[in-house]
């Protein structure tokens, strides 16, 4: 059955990957950016997550086009790395406001939806640094921490309505965020790799995609790695 599939951040990497498995699935998808763009066959919708009122705006054009919202994957992320003590305050406030406030603000947006058909679909990016912290990125580490929070309350608050809230953790994974990263630390990275080699964003949609399907019905609150084993499961 074709769903009404959201994916933030859907131009490029992870996000796109995700919603062209959507779409092979045959689903609907739209994708939102602050760039246009997306895949071929999806909906692209200008939208800056740090902006309630543009939230709410792509939200009306994704629901006129495609029906309400009933798998959201927000995905869209930024980082800013540096040592703490280099870090700079406005740093921090832009990946904070970014990776968990415009998490928060797509799924404040997404849930009435949800709720009226008593069913949905929640499926939050984050990453390992959430989970084991990663010098460098205390701001980022701490906004996808945060995600861990966020949909584990969603999962709380939803489960009796038929909706799921999920998380998935990737690894080192080759897309423009990781390119930006000194070819030196990318090696490094990859060399403590138990699977010994970087995540493709296929890697991610495999798993976002199980999430949203009828096999994972029974799942929510959880944490899925898809890191080659960086995390061990963390
Ligand atoms: P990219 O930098 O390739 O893509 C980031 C995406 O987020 C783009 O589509 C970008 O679109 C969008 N985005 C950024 N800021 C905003 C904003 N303010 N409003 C709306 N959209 C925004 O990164 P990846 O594909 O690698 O990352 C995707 C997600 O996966 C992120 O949340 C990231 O933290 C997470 N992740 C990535 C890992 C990796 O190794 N690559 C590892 C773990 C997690 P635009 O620029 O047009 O706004």
């Amino acid at each position: 059955m074709s769903r009404s599939v959201l994916v933030t951040g859907g131009n490029r990497g992870i996000g796109l990957a995700v919603a062209q498995a959507f779409l092979a699935a045959g689903d609907r998808v739209a994708v939102t950016g602050r760039a246009a763009g997306g895949p071929e066959g999806a909906l692209a919708v200008k939208c800056d997550v740090t902006d309630a009122a543009q939230v709410d705006t792509a939200f009306e054009e994704v629901e006129a086009a495609n029906g309400p919202v009933e798998v959201l994957v927000s995905n869209a992320g930024i980082a800013e790395d540096s040592l703490l003590l280099r870090m700079a305050e406005d740093s921090f406030r832009r990946v904070l406001d970014t990776n968990l406030g415009g998490a928060f603000r797509v799924a404040r947006r997404a849930c009435p939806g949800m709720l009226r058909s008593r069913w949905g679909r929640l499926i939050f990016v984050s990453s390992v640094a959430g989970l084991s912290g990663t010098a460098g990125q205390a701001n980022y580490a701490a906004s996808k921490a945060g995600m861990v929070g966020l949909a584990r309350s969603l999962a709380r608050e939803f489960g009796s309505r038929n909706i799921t809230s999920n998380v998935v953790a990737p690894g080192f994974v080759t897309t423009d965020m990781t390119a930006a990263l000194p070819q030196r630390r990318r090696a490094e990275m990859v060399r403590e790799v138990p699977l010994a080699r970087a995540g493709r964003p296929e890697d991610v949609a495999g798993a976002v995609a199980w999430l949203a399907s009828d096999s994972a019905a029974y799942v929510t609150g959880s944490v899925i790695p898809v890191d080659g084993g960086l995390g061990m499961g963390h």
